[in-house]
């Protein structure tokens, strides 16, 4: 069972203002139909063009089936199917490429419903009142009951749908009708308020929002790091030097917290940890500060585009008292990351005095780090 997508771009709709159809204007760093064909990435795609448009349509590089469009809506489609005919093809969808924001739900519900019926389309119940009018002036009402908003894809048997373009005189306002005027049923599904079809100016904008929304990339990690007491009279924690009767053991300056902090966002990014960057068989990183592991973290994550939402590191000991230290822990941290300083928290624990924490052998940290693609 092979799934086909028509991408319709062969129009030259200028109302969405510009020199270039809509469909072939930018939209959030790439063309509208871009975005639109990706949608349909993994199924055979073909793409209907004005011939105008081809060698835009070639410049994608993408691997579509470019078909030029006809003169009406309905040529272009039939274009493309026919096109399609002898490929094995069982189902098509036939999508505006002016709609780029046409979500996997909206396409999977379609392609659902055609095992029930020769063809299937999203719709949404009209909500709003209609009126009629004339020169601005209002003529009379409508009732909305029983109406909706047609959307696309447009999903059909394949064969049916060729045997109807075929038998169709004339263009058509959408496949649906060219699909009911050969006898076709076709069921609708819900459709999607945000799968629009980019009209005017300000539906860039909106489509823009709409897409800003859907980028949120979250990602998020975790680390934990212990280090035992040693002789000593100070430790290093979360980038202060404390006072204290102990010293803490390590390659480095051991500094418990810096690390547990550094791990997690080598965790959020999938990308090891502190000792896989950093081995402690390698002796140049012997007593190293520990600002130059975090900051080798954070600007791994900027350069893949991530930036720091927020962190939180907790230190686990009986002392020394973190408390009269935590602001100039978070003070430390957020200026090593280059981050402001409500982004990071840094806060204590005891254990109760359960545990080697509890007894005094060594301070534990754990620390969550949250990382946003910028
Ligand atoms: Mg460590």
């Amino acid at each position: 069972m092979t799934t086909a997508a028509i991408i319709t771009a062969a129009g030259r709709g200028l109302r969405a203002g510009g020199d270039i159809a809509k469909q072939w204007q930018p939209l959030a760093g790439q063309l509208v139909v871009a975005h639109t064909l990706a949608a349909f990435e993994g199924m055979v795609r073909v793409l209907t063009v004005h011939p105008d448009d081809r060698p835009r349509a070639e410049a994608l590089g993408l691997d579509v089936l470019i078909v030029d469009g006809g003169a009406t809506r309905a040529a272009s489609v039939k274009n493309a199917i026919e096109a399609l005919a002898g490929r094995g093809i069982t189902k098509v969808l036939i999508h505006d490429g002016a709609r780029p924001l046409v979500s996997q739900t909206v396409i999977a519900r379609v392609i659902n419903a055609l095992d029930d019926a020769a063809g299937a389309a999203p719709a949404l119940a009209v909500t709003d009142a209609l009126w009629t009018g004339a020169n601005g002036m209002v003529s009379g009402t409508r009732d909305r009951a029983g109406l909706y908003r047609a959307q696309t894809p447009q999903g059909f048997h394949f064969d049916a749908i060729l045997a109807a373009h075929r038998a169709h005189p004339g263009d058509a306002a959408d496949d649906v009708e060219v699909a009911r005027a050969a006898g076709l049923d076709v069921a609708f599904v819900e459709g999607d308020e945000e799968n629009i079809k980019l009209t005017f100016p300000g539906d860039f904008a909106r489509a823009e929002a709409i897409l800003k929304g859907r980028r949120m990339d979250l990602r998020v990690g975790n680390g934990f790091d212990v280090h035992a007491f040693c002789e000593g009279d100070h430790v290093w924690l979360c980038g202060v030097k404390v006072p204290h009767g102990k010293a803490l053991l390590g390659h480095s300056d051991a500094d418990v917290g810096m690390h547990a902090l550094t791990d997690a966002i080598y965790g959020a990014l999938a990308m090891g940890d502190i000792g896989q960057h950093f081995p402690p068989s390698d002796p140049q990183w012997k007593g190293a500060a520990s600002h130059i592991f975090l900051r080798h973290a954070i600007d791994l994550a900027r350069s893949r585009g991530f930036a720091l939402a927020n962190c939180d590191v907790t230190l686990i000991c009986e002392r020394p008292k973190v408390g009269p230290h935590a602001d100039a822990m978070r003070a430390a941290l957020a200026d090593i990351m280059a981050v402001e300083v409500d982004r990071v928290s840094v806060k204590a624990t005891t254990s109760e005095r359960l545990g080697f924490t509890g007894r005094e052998e060594g301070i534990a940290a754990m620390a969550t780090a949250a990382l946003v693609r910028a």
